[in-house]
């Protein structure tokens, strides 16, 4: 039988990527992420798809795919389907007697983008990640919303009452089950990883070491740098071949040697098909990390006596260790909040050669941000931390001792903080997308003025020195890469661009196969 790749999001988009590999009996998903860009057409902070209605709002906006068999039974209300399976992509992918939909889903990443909307999938699907991966989303999971959106780990069940509302089951949560890639977890991180994230009991997860065996898949894996840590990119083998999936890389972070050794394990596969991401594949250069250093550091010695803060993604752990060897130089300590410490605690765990535990480092510290409730990984984490809190009072008396890593979700707080004007407030986070982050821009330039802080970074301004490094590679880069690899075809994805890539290699045997939504690939 023909291998076929069906991309459902991550088609002339950016984020959403969703593709499902179909070879005979064997069906895996490379990715769930969420579509960000198709959601905000229909939502915003306040609008939000009704839980209460389980599956109903993502499939009838076309978020999430209509295959039935696919998602959690307790949020498909009965005769659900038989709404949209006139739908011109719906499959009931448990037709033929089948008894799961799909095999596993290879996650390449803990950004939303690319693992969110595994939370509406049927728990018993294998998720198979690196162990860095599947911590974040752990840590995120447990230190974010309670919303159904997020259930990436484990799933609070629910059930349909007579009047069609979906609520909960009051039952114990359940884990998904985890396999990783690279290697079983730690002992520590096992604990943390089976413990329940509430006073509510967990199902423990399972972890089968033989999982890809029992399967039946063949793949191999390879970190990859990214903007976020345990980034990873897979190839699996089908009876047409290897077929590749970078995720998202890049060249310029301190893990670029990694995204080029992946280059020369997947070049000896000769792979049959590759899906290449091309966000920025506009960008003939990128911005290293290291000129961020080289950026920022006479910045903050200028400021020296005043406050400094830092804006940046919170996951971006390279960033934060770049920050933390400024706090370091500077004198200074970095003060960031509860949660990040967690996080950072996680990816420790689960690969102490990544991030060491973040205890040893002295230059970090935990910023007492005001909070009515505390839920219980945030309590013990406090508790640990005290003698390692920074308070307003502390920031208000020696605004110069601090680099506060902060953004514009926490700058209320910035009230709090009293003789902080002349201060500077460093903006390392990319430009605007969209309108909404435009409107969000303005906001923070509002705040930053207000305080009396001056901005440096600001992604509108031509002249700005360069403070922000991206996630992604640049097109030259990811030009030289496929060719490298070279497959005898590529598949552009995570790209507003697909057709860019026609004149790149117009002088190369490659076949670009254009992805549309819903439609299968042949890929032999
Ligand atoms: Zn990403």
């Amino acid at each position: 039988m023909a291998v076929s790749i069906t991309c459902y999001g991550g088609v002339s988009e950016i984020g959403g990527n969703k593709f499902l590999v179909e070879d005979d009996e064997l069906r895996l998903l490379l990715d769930f992420g969420i579509a960000f860009g198709r959601q905000q057409e229909y939502f915003n902070e306040f609008l939000r798809p009704r839980s209460t209605r389980g599956l109903l709002d993502p499939v009838a906006l076309e978020l999430i795919p209509p295959l039935e068999g696919l998602y959690r039974h307790d949020l498909t209300a009965p005769g659900f389907w038989e709404r949209f399976n006139n739908q011109p992509q719906y499959r009931n992918l448990l037709a033929d007697g089948r008894d799961r939909a799909v095999d596993a889903i290879f996650l390449s990443h803990a950004h939303l983008d690319h693992n969110g909307d595994v939370s509406y999938v049927d728990r018993d699907i294998p998720v198979f990640c690196s162990r860095v991966t599947a911590m974040i989303t752990r840590a995120l999971q447990c230190t974010g919303g309670t919303s159904l959106d997020r259930e990436m780990i484990w799933i609070n069940p629910r059930q349909f009452d007579n009047e069609g509302n979906c609520g909960s089951a009051r039952a114990p949560y359940e884990a998904r089950n985890y396999y990783f890639v690279d290697g079983p977890l730690s002992p520590d991180a096992a604990v943390l990883w089976q413990s329940s994230p509430g006073s509510k009991d967990l199902l423990a997860p399972r972890y089968e070491p033989d999982l890809p065996d029992r399967l039946g898949i063949t793949y191999r894996q390879w970190p990859v740098d990214h903007s976020i840590p345990g980034a990873t990119c897979y190839a699996v083998h089908t009876s047409a071949g290897w077929v590749a999936y970078t995720g998202d890389i890049r060249f310029h972070g301190c893990y670029g040697s990694n995204t080029r050794d992946c280059a020369d394990g997947l070049a000896d596969l000769h792979p049959e098909a590759l899906l290449c991401e091309g966000t920025h594949i506009e960008d003939d250069k990128q911005v290293s990390e290291g000129e961020i250093v080289e950026n920022a550091l006479p910045l903050i010695r200028n400021a020296s006596g005043k406050l400094v803060v830092a804006d940046f993604g919170a996951r971006n752990v390279e960033r934060l260790q770049t920050f933390l060897r400024l706090a370091a130089e500077t004198g200074r300590k970095l003060a960031v909040q509860p949660k990040d410490i967690y996080l950072l605690e996680c990816i420790s765990l689960a690969d102490p050669g990544l991030f060491p535990d973040p205890w040893q480092l002295p230059a970090l510290t935990v910023y007492a941000d005001p909070k009515a409730s505390q839920r219980i990984w945030e309590r013990a984490l406090r508790q640990k931390w005290i003698d390692r809190t920074v308070y307003p009072a502390d920031v208000c008396t020696m605004p110069g001792k601090y680099i506060l890593a902060w953004s514009l979700w926490d700058l209320n707080d910035l009230l709090d903080l009293q003789g902080i004007e002349g201060g500077i407030y460093i903006y390392s986070n990319s430009k605007a997308y969209d309108e909404e982050q435009a409107a969000d821009l303005d906001r923070l330039r509002n705040w930053v003025k207000k305080m009396g802080l001056v901005l440096y970074g600001d992604p509108d301004d031509k002249d700005a020195v360069p403070l922000h490094s991206s996630g992604h590679a640049s097109g030259p880069e990811l030009v030289s890469f496929v060719k490298q690899v070279n497959p005898r075809c590529l598949i552009p994805v995570h790209t507003e661009h697909p057709l860019w890539w026609q004149s790149q290699l117009a002088d190369t045997d490659i076949q670009i196969l254009n992805p549309e939504v819903g439609i299968p690939l042949q890929v032999s």
